[in-house]
């Protein structure tokens, strides 16, 4: 078993000692310790500008509003506007996964791009991307075209919003753009909010017609369906007799966004990137909105307890019990397996801006301890919790991102429940807009780091050498290399899925064969361990 560090402050000390005086005073505030449950959680420094030269782990804003919200729709043609790259190297590199449906439609194994080349730059790309979207309208019949700004775009001043609205007009279907360019805000989180804005402005709730047969409607927001675990969800979800109407936005269809005001509960997944949408489309339709985790079989049964106590129906809430009693018989089985080989080992999760939080479960559940954990992108809410929304100041690298003015529809506005309703389901433990955030629990032997970067990890691998880290692909071989097996939390290793029961179960195999596997023993040539068993020596 790892050796387990026991003064937080001394380590973070440690791990800021040989930086510059001002780099050093800005990254101790973004370094703390977790707490105990129900102790006050000191406030993190997070969502600010990353140092230059650090080697952070993050991404731009158009990879979170392309890359995350939108990208992963099956039937939008999503279409980059700009040079090659950005477009080339975000192809098919996130696990969306999508399933085609009865339309045959499914546009993800493609990458759109305008490919600007110096011409444009020179003299403007509007007349590019017009001949762009033409191209490929004509090429494939898509129901809408969404466009994604990239750096250069914003700097040479092309008018994608005036471009977007008149091949809407020529070509009659839906066409709408998003002005993520690289460099606003700070990270992926940016494009996150601006995705949420952009679909919320030109698709969410523009079929009246169409009607959603059904009972307990409900949406998954912030689900992206990496490795399968949206159809996951949708097994469980179906099973419990939820009507899902949209996920957003793992194997989605613009359709699906079109008619998702017809839902009477919004669960929140990822709160980072979709909780904008949840709190619009509660004030212009009336649809409260309750965080959920499907990550972790206790997690995902305490979120359909939770779902089907906002139903209020009977019947709902006695079949969701059967289907968790029939579905925990499966997931116990295995966790009394591979318990044994489990308990009492280490990990760290270094990842995104929910997924540090949200496989905490999984290890629980394998007895397993968490030592360190932080996120690339995560606002202070995803850390201290939502009550800490008040006291959010934005910064001036923040500031350029648009914050919509939403009003209740006129006509559509319909609160699903009142006021006294919702006072007493919260007593029942349904909490609306309620979101605790990572730290709260984690124990005061834990490090919180936000935007942890290269030097960071690997002091922290040497000092606390935990049996397993959870990180991205730039991290993955790095940390292997130092003998510590890796798990990728954004692709999943190619595996998958791990969200609900069944996913769970994956979860727990794969974490068995990773931190039980003895390749790790190897790593050293057994002359290493012995000295040299012949030694040459030079002779002038
Ligand atoms: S930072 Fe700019 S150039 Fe790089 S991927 Fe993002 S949009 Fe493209």
């Amino acid at each position: 078993m790892s050796t387990k560090p026991t003064n937080v402050e001394e380590i973070k000390k440690e791990l800021i000692a040989k930086m510059p005086t001002k780099v050093a005073r800005k990254r101790a505030k973004s370094i703390l310790p977790g707490t105990e449950m129900g102790e006050p959680i000191p406030e993190i420094q997070s969502n600010v500008r990353t140092i230059p030269g650090i080697i952070t782990q993050r991404g731009c804003t158009y990879a979170g509003c392309k890359g995350v919200v939108l990208g992963p729709s099956r039937d939008i043609v999503n279409l980059t506007h700009g040079p090659i790259g950005c477009g080339f190297y975000s192809w098919l590199t996130r696990r969306n996964q999508t399933e085609a449906g009865p339309d045959g439609e499914n546009f993800i194994p493609y990458s759109f791009s305008t490919d600007m080349t110096e011409h444009d730059i020179v003299f403007g790309g509007e007349k590019k991307l017009r001949a762009a979207i033409k191209e490929a309208y004509d090429t494939f019949h898509p129901k809408a075209i969404s466009i994604f700004s990239t750096c250069p775009v914003g700097l040479i001043g092309d008018d994608i919003h005036a471009v977007a609205r008149t091949m809407q007009e020529e070509l009659g279907i839906t066409i709408f753009a998003n002005s993520c360019e690289g460099y606003k805000g700070v990270s992926q989180s940016a494009g996150h909010h601006i995705a949420n804005n952009q679909i919320m402005k030109h698709v969410i709730g523009t079929d009246d017609d169409t009607k959603i047969e059904g009972k307990f409607k409900v949406n998954m927001l912030g689900e992206y369906n990496i490795g399968g675990d949206a159809f996951e969800i949708e097994r469980i979800l179906e099973k419990c007799g939820f009507t899902l109407v949209a996920t957003f936005s793992g194997n989605s269809t613009v359709q699906d966004f079109r008619v998702a005001h017809n839902a009477d509960l919004n669960t929140v997944m990822c709160h980072r990137s979709l909780n904008y949408v949840a709190e619009m489309m509660e004030t212009k339709f009336g649809i409260p909105w309750i965080k959920v985790n499907f990550i972790g079989a206790e997690a995902s049964a305490k979120s359909l307890r939770r779902m089907a106590a906002y139903f209020e129906d009977q019947e709902l809430i006695d079949r969701v019990e059967a289907v968790i009693a029939e579905e925990l018989v499966a997931v116990n089985k295995v966790v009394e397996e591979i318990k044994p080989r489990t308990a009492g080992k280490t990990a760290m999760l270094f990842v995104g801006g929910s997924r540090a939080h949200h496989y905490q479960e999984l290890f629980k559940e394998l007895d397993m301890k968490i030592l360190g954990a932080g996120y690339e992108f995560a606002h202070r809410d995803d850390y201290e919790g939502r009550h800490v929304l008040p006291n959010i100041k934005v910064d001036a690298d923040s500031r350029n991102i648009e914050e919509l003015e939403i009003l209740p529809d006129p006509e559509r506005y319909k609160p699903r429940k009142t006021e006294a309703e919702m006072a007493r389901l919260n007593e029942k433990g349904v909490d609306f807009k309620g979101y605790e955030g990572m730290i709260e629990g984690m124990g005061k032997n834990a490090m919180v780091i936000d935007d942890i970067n290269h030097y960071e990890t690997e002091k922290l691998l040497e000092i606390y050498k935990p049996d397993i880290f959870c990180a991205g692909i730039k991290e993955k071989f790095i940390v292997q290399k130092m003998g510590i097996p890796l798990k990728q939390l954004h692709n999943y290793d190619m595996g998958g899925p791990y969200a609900g029961f069944n996913g769970a179960i994956n979860w727990y195999r794969d974490i068995d064969r990773m931190v039980n596997t003895k390749v790790w023993a190897l790593i050293k040539a057994p002359w290493q361990s012995t000295g040299p068993e012949l030694e040459a020596t030079y002779v002038a």
